[in-house]
């Protein structure tokens, strides 16, 4: 693992549970209870580990396994903090959980900048793709003052903008349909050429993509929760995580880039589908 993709990639071993204490969620289908931002979650033991980390699913938690903090636990508390926790210092707690999906935001434009830099086709955006991750990374590492008042959703879209620019370049020479931001929840988009299409925060939740081929298509932020990926192509697929491919449903005949490992709850058994899996 290189050392940006090891920063990028959660150690909750050096976290103090952020994401179970500062994050707010609702009773759903994929929280069992509701719990308020700032409180920690009552399966969370006194060393910050999970109580219930081996049956998270069984007991109605799998929003749980597939979130993704892009390394921002480990950074907020050993980094921006130097080490110190809510818990042995209560009054950093508010600064903490305040600052903590600053930084989540960051580390995930991060993620994605560390792709496209890495995508042949964005060799004519290779300048703006080195400041950008450079600005990034250096915004990453300010002060608490300085992520609490930072604008982060500005420099979101800014970067937004420019991870476009790479995917029309990616996708260019027969680009798929343009789905972006659309609502497709439950959609029958089965065996469908979905080659280089957007969908692009598209919300995809529980829609049935077995069979269809996604190659190319950019799937940045798409909501693919429960959505049905058996036999699905989504080689080459850009800016795809692992968390989005956890929340939905394959199998062994399901084609992933080759950076992403096939999850485990995927070679169990097919649950019945769920029609409109609740929001996490
Ligand atoms: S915030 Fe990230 S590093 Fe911390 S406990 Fe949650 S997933 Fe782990
Ligand atoms: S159930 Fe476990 S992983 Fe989920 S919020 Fe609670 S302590 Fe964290």
């Amino acid at each position: 693992m290189s050392p940006m993709t090891d920063r990028l990639t959660a150690d909750c071993s050096r976290c103090a549970g952020l994401c179970c204490v500062a994050l707010p969620f609702a009773a759903s289908a994929d929280f069992a209870v509701d719990k308020a931002a700032g409180t920690p979650c009552h399966h969370l033991q006194p060393d910050c580990r999970c109580g219930i980390h081996a049956g998270l699913r069984e007991a109605g938690y799998p929003g749980c396994t597939v979130y993704d903090c892009f390394g921002a636990g480990q950074q907020v508390v050993q980094v921006t903090f130097g080490g110190r926790d809510w818990r042995a210092n209560p009054e950093l707690a508010d600064s903490m959980f305040a600052v903590f999906p600053v930084v989540r935001v960051l580390h995930e434009l991060l993620f994605y900048l560390e792709e496209a830099r890495a995508h042949p086709a964005a060799a004519p955006l290779s300048d703006a793709l080195e400041a950008a991750f450079a600005e990034t990374d250096r915004l990453a590492a300010g002060t608490p003052e300085e992520l609490a008042a930072l604008d982060v959703e500005a420099h979101r879209r800014s970067v937004a903008d420019l991870l476009g620019r790479v995917s029309d370049l990616a996708r260019a020479g027969g680009r798929g349909p343009d789905h972006r931001g659309a609502r497709l929840l439950g959609a029958r988009l089965r065996g469908s050429d979905l080659r280089r299409a957007s969908f692009r925060g598209a919300l995809l939740v529980g829609a049935d993509l077995r069979g269809a081929d996604l190659r190319g298509a950019d799937l940045l932020g798409a909501d693919l929760r429960g959505a049905d990926l058996a036999g699905a192509d989504l080689r080459e697929a850009l800016f795809l995580t692992a968390a989005q491919v956890a929340a939905a449903r394959g199998d062994t005949s399901t084609r992933l880039p080759p950076t992403l490992a096939r999850p485990g709850h995927w070679a169990a058994a097919r649950a019945p589908r769920r029609r409109h899996p609740a929001r996490r």
